[in-house]
């Protein structure tokens, strides 16, 4: 392997035509909002449909009543139609105007009610009177509509024409996996949920930037192998837990994409142990991304990371977001549409999780050649490889910092945190360096595994 291959530039989380790929992404959200999702269903079938023309994942069907673990995989719910009409006939709730006014998984109806009857079945937000509330009922058989607050206000004390065309049967819980295999088998898990019907935050801007993502390392180089799961939440990671659990030792860092699209500043939630490399990855790039950037620690709620950091597994899954759940107003509701997803705002999001994944990939352990006293750096021309730009001087810190700290035992991310510089300025450097045989590379059995 020579020195340019062995660690790739600093800047390899760029894309190529980004305009493009914003654009894709864009494109790709449009044509799935629409869509009603559901934890099963041919609404998540056909939404995985759509990604495979990006992603070519392979899509499984686990059949309802599979015992996984503590959980059962539900039957399968379709839904053709819903409405509630008023007395003159007109419809004043329509599933057809909004996926999201159908409680989902509502089971069948076809009644004419009282508006006392109807309001109990009823749900909607007071404090933000003109959006359409999104509320689920998986485990619960009952049947609803979501309104707005206004919506709910206007109905007249009068006789209502319930109408739930649904199916709610024996079937499959269906779920998207796409595997990359690399030069070893440890595994990077990227996983995004897909339940969610019309919301475009959380979570269509996680599955379009996690299937571009698995577009974009497929064209590159890898040594990591990286395992896509495009799954319903909470059931569809237990369902991947339990029927996956002999391979679970191979993921060594994983991340959970969601909320990735709003213009809100990045969010990154740690790994149960908190300290995890995939920890140290996200905090060196967001430290250098010149923005603002939050990280918190770890705790049993949230998304499908709930399930991988559950204690029997306890795995190295942190979640990088932008705004995360609950912390937006337009959080589950019918604000959460595409004009809050910006383009801008998915490629930066797709651009860092890329450039998280280049440390991954190039955070490598190194030996000195030449420990005794620096090395004569000019000589072998490293410093004309510096060259006279602005950066120049961050260029020969870094060559000092990965000399002075490759003793075998620190990787290149223990230096870039103790240097304090970007992660991209110490890899190139340590490309440098081997190119110049004043660093060994300190294998630790793992590379040397074949793929499989
Ligand atoms: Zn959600």
């Amino acid at each position: 392997m020579n020195a340019m291959s062995a660690v790739r530039s600093s800047d390899s989380s760029s894309l190529p035509e980004c305009q493009s790929v914003a654009a894709e992404m864009s494109a790709l959200m449009a044509e799935l909002y629409p869509i009603c999702r559901s934890i099963t269903g041919d609404g998540l079938r056909q939404s995985l449909r759509i990604l495979q023309r990006v992603v070519p994942m392979e899509l499984h069907e686990v059949a309802s009543g599979t015992q996984v673990f503590d959980w059962i995989v539900p039957d399968e719910w379709n839904v053709r139609d819903a409405y509630v009409k008023n007395a003159g006939g007109e419809k004043v709730i329509d599933f057809q105007a909004s996926n999201l006014h159908l409680l989902n998984y509502s089971v069948p109806i076809h009644q004419t009610m009282s508006l006392a009857q109807l309001v109990p079945h009823l749900y909607s937000l007071s404090a933000q009177p003109d959006w359409i509330p999104y509320r689920t009922s998986y485990y619960n058989r009952d049947w609803g509509f979501c309104v707005s607050h206004r919506t709910l206000q206007s109905l007249p004390d009068s006789e209502y024409e319930v109408y739930i065309d649904s199916s709610l049967e024996p079937g499959y819980m269906t779920y998207g996996e796409y595997c990359l295999s690399g030069e070893t088998r440890d595994e990077v898990l990227i996983s995004c949920h897909c339940c969610h019907p019309s919301l475009a935050n959380d979570n269509l801007s996680g599955m379009v930037v996690a299937a571009m993502l698995a577009q974009q390392l497929s064209q590159r180089p890898r040594r990591l192998t990286y395992r896509f799961l495009f799954i319903p939440g909470t059931i569809g990671s237990i369902t991947w837990l339990a029927l996956n659990e002999p391979q679970i030792t191979n993921i060594k860092h994983g991340l959970v994409v969601t909320c990735v699209g709003d213009p809100g500043k990045f969010t990154y939630k740690k790994s149960r142990s908190g300290n995890a490399e995939i920890d140290r990855a996200v905090k060196l790039i967001l430290a250098h991304l010149g923005q603002e950037y939050e990280i918190v620690d770890f705790s049993p709620y949230g998304y499908d990371e709930r399930q991988y950091c559950s204690l029997g597994f306890n795995l190295p899954v942190g979640s990088l977001t932008r705004t995360p759940n609950g912390r937006y107003p337009e959080y589950h509701t019918s604000a959460d549409n595409l004009d809050l997803v910006q383009p801008d705002s998915l490629e930066q999001s797709l651009r860092t999780y890329l450039a998280v994944l280049d440390v991954l990939e190039n955070n490598k352990t190194y030996t000195n050649t030449n420990p005794k006293c620096e090395p004569q750096l000019g000589r072998r021309g490293l410093y004309t490889a510096i060259g006279g730009g602005s950066d120049a001087p961050t260029r020969q810190m870094a060559l000092l910092w990965v000399l002075n700290m490759s003793d075998g035992q620190h990787s290149l991310v223990d230096i870039a945190e103790r240097s304090g510089l970007a992660f991209g300025h110490i890899a190139e450097a340590a490309s440098a360096l081997l190119g110049a045989d004043l660093l060994r590379e300190q294998m630790d059995g793992s590379v040397a595994e074949q793929p499989r």
